[in-house]
């Protein structure tokens, strides 16, 4: 019962009108991306055609509409397969069929969580990285514990950018048009057949918005869109690209994204009883809610802002200043004048924005805007929450740091999505019927302890050895693009000199931000270069972008490309290009250990690692973000995370820790093996890692801690009693510390 129902349903129905009778539950499984965390999702569209489905970019939607009619035809003549279709669409069809929980939030006042990206899946290009797929994996989550909230984002039609390296290390970007006629979307339209369309009023242009709706399991996600005939050409341009590098254009966006996001679901019908402001980004919405909260009678203005207030709660997600962007007050002025006036606001709509509001001269940024029009606000790590207390005290002066009101709900990931290939067989197999449902419970996982060393080694060993034919696969078509010597091209999928399945395989992937260092690899490049060339070689792996306007980081990529040349390094150290979910899909799954070097306090959380525990990877990072309050000795490797105001004196200290740390630590564990040839200490770091990092960084348990102290109460009497596929939960579980 959420607006744009009709509107699925028409599509829907039109797709099935297309596809022989067998395959027609098929449609529907198409447009709700809940098929990506089904076990046969994927697998069962790859088996009507595989070379459809990989060049779809796995859209089902296109899959289904764009195969040739025989090939259509031979399927739904395959009984086997049939039966499958069957199955995935009942599984869905029961998943929609539990109650809600239920409460204050309820599908009439849901929670509507409002970010600028979404990491939903690899055909949906609206995310750049880990705060978009953060959002995405909230939001199957929230579907997985019927958890009422809508999403809301922003269509853009390019997406972010594409990355190519050239042959001397360079980054190039391009977009690809996202042409969402072809998603698994539709235009919400009203009972008059046509979009609903609402306006929002940016620079001197009243810019005319229509909502797209995409299906992520139970949870509607409405993404607005100004590519339209009616706006302008700059209007059109809004929605085009994530973070575009144009400061005016990003100031458009979130206008368009809080301020119409707002707009957008009272227009849809839909009453929130919070608003999820997640990151920065969207807070300008607090000014339409404030407009709201004004057109009631004889309400003081003060009474008006404690209305907003009451509705709002923040997630803050990273210290560093370009997640936390200021704008001059004529830059504001120029693009969001006439949203300040529209509250009656246009002197406090700036001076909200500031650290010191009386200091005229001083820029306005989102984040102090939302810490002070939010009734709640948190970061997404214990140490992050200590970070942003201190970083925003100003704020809150009389204050003592401690006191700051920023709390933390440490980050988590949707554990369906990220775990899966040999370990997601072997834990299902181990810890029984529905564990999905109790992941965020260390009982749960208390089985590994069952798994013999052997079973453990085996899903280790297979699931690297599918990483490692896809990076061979992955680096020789990347250098063929690149326009390399063919011999080096090669060197990557050679068997002997190439990419070795039963080789140390070690993965660095992630945002190619400066503070994320990936430069300390390439900073000792005699060493890295003996790691690689050793008695017991390791192979690794990179990859990730820079922002296109970040020339700092860029100039880093071609750093690490440099160690191309040394002798030895061709098939063993590759820079997959274009980092994407699909590609961290492969490479946290299959990685034995997982690099992170943040320059601390810098990270807010990090996720990518959480998603390698998953997969039986190891962590070797520094003590900052989540490995701060994950590490306890056994369950890993840590680089120490103390502060130093000297960043060049740190990089070369932490440098050396991580060498050491390989040298010493991890190379040898790895290659110390049994008469059975199992590494026995290295598969008990393993065991340590998933019995105390499964549970805790599951996105079960970062959902749950949302929703039992930051979003308005649930009555857990609703948790019992549900019927379907992840079902039936103790009432208890409401209960974290
Ligand atoms: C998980 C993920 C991230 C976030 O990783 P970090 O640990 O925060 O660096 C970024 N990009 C993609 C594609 C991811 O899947």
């Amino acid at each position: 019962m959420f607006a744009g129902d009709h509107d699925i349903e028409r599509a829907v129905a039109e797709l099935a009108a297309i596809l022989p009778e067998p395959l027609r539950p098929l449609a529907r499984v198409a447009y709700d991306y809940r098929w990506t965390w089904s076990v046969d999702g994927s697998a069962l569209f790859q088996a009507i055609d595989a070379e459809r489905w990989a060049r779809s970019r796995h859209n089902p939607r296109r899959l289904l509409s764009e195969s040739h009619p025989l090939t259509l035809e031979r399927a739904a003549t395959n009984p086997a397969l049939v039966e499958r279709v069957n199955y995935l669409a009942a599984e869905l069809a029961g998943d929609r069929a539990r109650p809600e929980l239920a409460g204050a939030v309820n599908t009439a006042h849901p929670v509507a969580f409002f970010c600028c990206e979404f990491g939903i899946h690899g055909s949906l290009p609206i995310y750049s990285g880990g705060l978009g797929v953060l959002a995405g994996d909230i939001l199957k989550e929230a579907s997985d514990l019927a958890l009422p909230m809508v999403g809301v984002g922003l269509m853009y039609r390019s997406g972010y950018f594409h990355q190519r390296i050239d042959v001397t290390g360079f980054q190039h970007e391009f977009w690809i048009d996202t042409d969402p006629e072809r998603l698994p979307a539709v235009k919400v339209t009203g009972s008059d057949g046509l979009p609903v369309s609402i306006s929002v009023p940016v620079d001197g242009e009243d810019v005319t918005v229509h909502i797209w709706r995409v299906d992520v399991g139970r949870v509607p996600l409405y993404l607005l869109d100004t590519d339209l005939p009616e706006n302008s050409q700059v209007g059109r341009w809004i929605t085009t690209r994530l973070y575009d590098s144009n400061r005016a254009i990003r100031l458009a966006q979130y206008a368009i994204l809080g301020v119409g996001g707002v707009r957008a679901l009272r227009a849809l019908g839909i009453s929130p009883t919070v608003y999820h402001m997640n990151e920065g980004h969207p807070a300008l919405g607090v000014f339409e809610l404030l407009a709201q909260a004004k057109a009631q009678p004889h309400i003081s203005p003060e009474a008006a802002w404690r209305a907003v207030r009451d509705q709002v709660v923040f997630t803050t997600h990273t210290p560093i200043p370009a997640g936390n962007e200021t704008y001059q007050r004529e830059e504001v002025l120029k693009m969001l004048g006439r949203i300040a006036d529209m509250a009656g606001e246009r002197e406090s709509f700036l001076a909200l924005g500031r650290i010191d509001p009386a200091n005229t001269h001083e820029p306005s940024g989102l984040t102090p805007l939302a810490l002070r029009s939010s009734r709640h606000a948190n970061a997404v790590s214990r140490r992050h929450g200590q970070v942003a207390r201190a970083l925003w005290h100003p704020l809150f002066p009389g204050q003592a740091v401690e006191d700051v009101p920023i709390s933390h709900v440490t980050n988590g990931v949707h554990v369906p999505t990220w775990l899966h290939g040999p370990m997601r067989e072997l834990l299902d197999k181990y810890l029984g019927n529905g564990w999905l449902t109790r992941a965020d419970q260390p009982a749960t996982w208390a089985p590994v302890n069952n798994i013999s060393a052997k079973e453990l080694w085996e899903a280790r060993c297979a699931a690297r050895r599918q990483l490692t034919e896809m990076v061979a696969h992955r680096a020789v078509s990347d250098r063929l693009g690149r326009g390399e010597a063919l011999d080096y091209a090669e060197a990557a999928g050679t068997s002997g000199i190439g990419f070795d399945p039963d080789r140390l395989t070690i993965g660095f992937a992630r945002r190619l931000a400066t503070y994320k260092r990936i430069h300390l690899v390439a900073l000792l490049p005699e060493r890295a270069i003996a790691l690689v060339g050793g008695a017991h070689p390791v192979q690794f792996v990179f990859a990730g972008k820079a922002h296109p306007a970040d020339n700092a980081a860029k100039e880093v990529v071609r750093q690490v490309f440099s160690l191309k040349k040394a002798p030895g390094v061709a098939g063993r150290a590759a820079f997959l290009e274009d980092y994407d979910i699909p590609l961290a899909g492969h490479l946290v799954g299959g990685c034995d250990v997982w690099i992170n070097v943040p320059r601390p306090p810098l990270e807010a959380s990090g996720t990518s690692g959480m998603k390698s525990c998953l997969g039986g990877g190891l962590q070797l990072s520094v003590l900052d973000g989540w490995w701060a309050e994950a590490y306890d000795g056994t369950n890993g490797w840590a680089i120490n995370g103390d502060v130093d105001p000297d960043t060049d004196a740190q990089d070369q200290r932490d440098a050396c820790a991580l060498f050491d740390l390989m040298e010493n630590e991890v190379v040898p564990m790895f290659n110390e093996r049994d008469a059975d040839g199992i590494p026995q200490r290295w598969v008990a770091m393993m065991r340590r890692s998933l019995l105390t990092n499964g549970p805790r960084f599951s996105a079960t348990r970062m959902v749950l801690d949302y929703a039992g102290r930051v979003y308005p109460p649930i009555d857990r009497r609703g948790m019992t009693g549900q019927t379907g596929p992840k079902s039936s939960r103790p009432p208890d579980r409401l209960h974290h510390p």
